[in-house]
């Protein structure tokens, strides 16, 4: 079926069920990570979600649990996956069951914030492959339900981000529970030293694969800056979004749950159909919020850092940024989310004065300019210090004169240091 890629060493019930997925060939990451991993060799992977790094490492995991058929100990599974969010952990048993499905391989997804009643039967019907986040795995293991004296396959997905949310102590509680002989795959989008060190105390020889954060999937999106005063960021997205009705699926990112909070207060306000996802969320309210959003109910998805680790919805129209994410590698994380797997998509980042610094790192890490579209009512920022706001005059440029006013129309240098700004043109400003 797929004799010319690396899906063809795949077993005949995974193939058929990548078929049914509409995969017709691998991404780079997969093209790179499944034949080491066919091969038994422990992986160190750097990528982001977004480049199809799910299938890169389940498919090979399912397919030597295929392959190696062993009988079914309850209790015991032959497979981990580790989760730093919920959301991830839905995502990755959904495509546990699809590449499974005409495998017959029972899984179990054990995730706090609901009852582990449904996640106990899973596991005692035999779940061979477990994914899980480590506070509900932890609570199944004291309570002698889980036991992972037999696990063959180890994951450790986005360990930057298990680190950021300070599960340190609980992932290596759980490696210690791990028998030593086994297979170890280690994902993280940034590789920062004390990741490198927890990779370094988990993997043996490993292989290693990087997809850089500009891989064609990100380079498909639209990138644009926006310049805009803080104070005019919400009536800003208001009127993109009365701008662009053909956008029914947009995610907002802001830094804080509040922020995300304020921004779907004030939507919903003005009848745009919006919800948020956070950790201050219940998993109730986060999985009606994705599930009204995957339906298209939900026009606009308004969410933090953490909780979009796992969002993987198709057709999303564009990415919002309400402020610059503080760690820069977020920054593709979030734009990700947009353009999955080949499709291309738009990102539009609102930039204030304060965060040209951050604007400047992000991009440096991805290597290229952001355009800055001005082509909306709310651009110019006279609240802004003008003396900092003014980027000093290469030699030969003027860039003394007077007034910042927003009726002032002087050619000016943007904070980014090369385009040329003409303040006042707009009718911009504080309204
Ligand atoms: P991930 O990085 O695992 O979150 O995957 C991102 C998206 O790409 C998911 O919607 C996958 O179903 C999809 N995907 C993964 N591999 C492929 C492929 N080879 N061809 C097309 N889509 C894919």
């Amino acid at each position: 079926m797929f004799e010319n890629t690396v899906f063809g060493r795949l077993d005949q019930k995974l193939q058929h069920a990548i078929k049914d997925a509409g995969y017709e060939t691998p991404t780079p990451i997969q093209e790179k990570a499944i034949p080491y991993l066919l091969d038994g060799r422990d992986l160190i992977g750097c990528a982001q979600t977004g480049t199809g790094k799910t299938a890169a490492f389940m498919l090979p995991i399912l397919n030597h649990l295929v392959r190696e058929r062993k009988p079914r100990r309850i209790g015991h599974p032959r497979a981990l996956v580790l989760s730093p969010t919920r959301e991830l952990a839905v995502q990755t048993a959904e495509n546990v069951k699809r590449y499974s499905k005409y495998a017959q391989l029972p899984f179990a997804c054990l995730i706090g914030g609901v009852s582990q009643h449904g996640q106990v039967k899973d596991v005692k019907k035999g779940a061979e492959t477990v994914v899980a986040c480590p506070g509900r795995l932890i609570d199944l293991m004291n309570q002698g339900i889980l036991y992972l004296d037999q696990v063959e396959c180890f994951v450790l997905d986005e360990a930057d981000r298990m680190l950021d949310m300070g599960f340190l102590p609980d992932i290596k509680r759980i490696i210690s529970k791990l028998p030593k002989s086994r297979q170890s795959l280690f994902f993280s989008a940034t590789m920062p030293p004390p990741v490198l060190k927890l990779a370094g105390e988990l993997v043996h020889d490993p292989a290693s694969v990087t997809i850089s954060p500009e891989t064609p999937t990100v380079e498909k999106i639209n990138q644009k800056v926006m310049f805009v005063a803080k104070s005019q960021k919400d009536a800003l997205l208001a009127h993109l979004l009365e701008q662009h009705p053909e956008w029914n699926r947009v995610i907002v990112f802001t830094k804080m749950r509040h922020g995300a909070d304020r921004v779907v207060k004030k939507l919903s306000r003005a009848g745009i159909n919006c919800a948020a996802i956070h950790s201050d969320k219940t998993q109730g309210q986060r999985t009606r919020a994705l599930d009204g959003f995957r339906r298209g109910d939900v026009r606009v998805l308004v969410a933090t850092d953490i909780a979009s680790r796992g969002i993987d919805v198709p057709d999303i129209s564009c990415v919002v940024n309400m402020e610059l994410p503080l760690e820069t590698e977020s920054y593709v994380h979030r734009i990700g989310r947009t353009a999955r797997a080949g499709e291309s998509g738009a990102a539009i980042s609102f930039v204030t004065y304060e965060e040209r610094g951050q604007l400047k790192a992000i991009e440096r890490l991805i290597r290229k300019s952001i355009p800055v579209d001005r082509d909306h009512p709310f651009e110019a920022q006279p609240d802004l210090p003008q003396p900092a706001w003014v980027a000093p005059a290469r030699s030969g440029q003027n860039n003394k004169g007077g007034g910042h006013g927003p009726h002032g129309k002087r050619r000016r240098k943007s904070f980014a240091g090369r385009r040329q700004v003409d303040f006042g043109q707009k009718g911009g400003g504080r309204r």
